[in-house]
């Protein structure tokens, strides 16, 4: 007797309930090995008054089982209600997104019928950590924040996922061309660790020309992987030009705990009318499936619904007069999966997934610590004035004997010395500072400089040091420098 594994279940709202309980009734009657602890989540949530969507004590039954199946849920419309995605993702670290995006030509219309590639997308970081100030009466930021660790459990991620499921290329998008720092990590690890995978073609693209290529001609990819921002984008663009949003799933996996769901809302014009595709949750319980060590169900159930899409057998959102064959509610839809359990398709590919072993990775090993010298300091200074030579006399008197001012830029264009009067410029204004030739800056140096502008009313708004790690500058220069 195989081993059993005890999952979480929340059926959400809207057209979630029905979608979930043909989605479990296929899985169970293709011997899915799994045990069901139901909570609540969502609408009903929210409105008792818990704006995170979530009972503590659900918390509790999704941490113990580790392996959550979630349908769609209703955010209501403002009172400050959080998403309950985005605070599962955090709080359970599921920091890889993993979303398949296969056209079902000729039984769902695309334009790309040859179209088989999954997205990896960095689930955590990066413009999402949620980090953002205003800092000046024109200007606000958000950290872009990319670390080692993460780039690394990603990328390895998307490599193992290639070879658990017998694919061949790995490609990593990337903006490196102007983030040299940020994407320039996530870049340089994905080429650290291919090397790893020598059985695994990988290859990079700059992001702009990588989604025209993606739009144009998705069958040129296999498994993408990138940071989060690009990865939200490019995932959508990627589901609807497979045919539907409607057919996708999504896992979201995370070192200890992982998340299954469709990618579609809850649909509650929808709701409870036996109407709704369950094809996007039965996608993302096929990925659970695997992900728990049952590849053996997932792949008898992946199969059956591909025979059901190739016999026609539809829901309204995909019937097509002259393609389908039957016009079918959520029930039959799953009644006739069922059926076919056991079966491939004829025309579509059927898939094949290698059994038995679960994805694990190795948990991250921080490297040995480099030498970190502090080269220089920028100073962001809210400043009104417009004539920025006026800004250079004020910062210059403030010189100690060993520093002097670099350079000035306003939104990273460098203004001072020999910029250009055709140059807009803001309130914000980085102020970089240097060591004199031969002389060692020290945090005593910056906080000297500090001092010197609060005594002569210079707003500074923050300060960012500037190092080099193992002798190589980690700073990027202004632009025009
Ligand atoms: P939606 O995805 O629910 O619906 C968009 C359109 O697609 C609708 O016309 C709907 O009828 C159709 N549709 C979606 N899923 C379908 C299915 N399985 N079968 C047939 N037709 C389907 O998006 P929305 O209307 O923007 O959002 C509705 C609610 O869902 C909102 O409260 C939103 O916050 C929530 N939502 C939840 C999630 C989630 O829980 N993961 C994701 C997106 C939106």
């Amino acid at each position: 007797m195989k081993k059993m594994q005890r999952i979480t279940v929340a059926k959400g709202d809207g057209i979630g309930p029905e979608i979930m309980d043909a989605t479990l009734s296929i899985i169970k009657a293709a011997g899915a090995r799994i045990e069901i602890d139901e909570i609540e989540i969502g609408e009903k949530v929210y409105l008792a008054g818990n704006t995170s969507g979530i009972a503590r004590e659900s918390w509790d039954v999704i941490r113990r089982n580790k392996v959550f199946l979630k349908a769609p849920i209703t955010t209501p419309q403002g009172g400050g209600y959080k998403s309950l995605n985005v605070t599962t993702r955090k709080f359970l670290g599921l920091y890889a997104n993993i979303r398949p995006c296969i056209s079902l030509h000729p039984f769902v219309k695309t334009k790309h019928p040859q179209m088989d590639i999954v997205i990896v997308r960095e689930n955590e970081e990066d413009l999402y950590a949620g980090i953002e100030h205003q800092q000046t009466d024109e200007v606000v930021q958000c950290l872009k924040l990319i670390s080692r660790p993460g780039c690394e459990k990603i990328v390895r991620y998307a490599f193992e996922y290639a070879r658990q499921y017998g694919r061949k290329k790995v490609t990593c998008f990337t903006k490196d061309n102007i983030m040299k720092q940020t994407d320039g990590l996530f870049h340089q690890v994905f080429d650290e660790i291919a090397v790893e995978y020598p059985d695994i073609e990988h290859e990079h693209w700059i992001i702009d020309i990588g989604a025209a290529k993606m739009a144009d001609t998705p069958e040129a990819f296999d498994v993408i992987v990138m940071p989060n921002l690009y990865g939200d984008v490019l995932s959508d663009v990627a589901a609807q030009i497979a045919g539907s949003v409607g057919l996708a799933g999504s896992a979201n996996i995370g070192e200890t705990c992982a998340m299954f769901e469709a990618i579609h809302g809850s649909a509650p014009r929808r709701a409870g009318q036996n109407m709704a595709n369950p094809s996007g949750l039965l996608q993302g319980a096929i990925q659970m499936l695997t992900h728990i060590g049952q590849a053996d169900v997932a792949e008898k159930v992946q199969n059956a619904w591909l025979k059901t899409i190739e016999d026609g057998i539809h829901t309204y959102d995909i019937y097509k007069e002259g393609i389908s064959t039957q016009k079918v509610g959520t029930k039959e839809f799953a009644e006739a999966v069922i059926t076919n359990l056991g079966q491939q398709p004829a025309q579509l590919k059927a898939v094949h997934y290698a059994n038995g072993t679960t994805l694990t990775l190795p948990a991250y090993e921080r490297k040995p610590a480099k030498h970190k010298e502090l080269q220089g300091v920028d100073l962001f200074v809210h400043w009104n004035g417009k004539d920025v030579n006026e800004l250079a006399l004020l910062v210059e008197n403030l010189n100690t004997a060993d520093i002097q001012l670099n350079m000035i830029t306003n939104r990273g264009i460098k203004v001072y010395p020999d910029g250009f009067p055709e140059t807009f410029c803001t309130d914000h204004w980085r102020c970089r500072f240097k060591p004199l030739a031969g002389k060692q800056l020290t945090k005593q140096h910056i906080i000297g400089l500090l001092q010197a502008a609060e005594a002569v009313n210079i707003d500074v708004i923050k300060t960012e040091n500037l190092y080099a790690f193992d002798g190589k500058p980690a700073f990027s220069l202004g632009q025009g420098q």
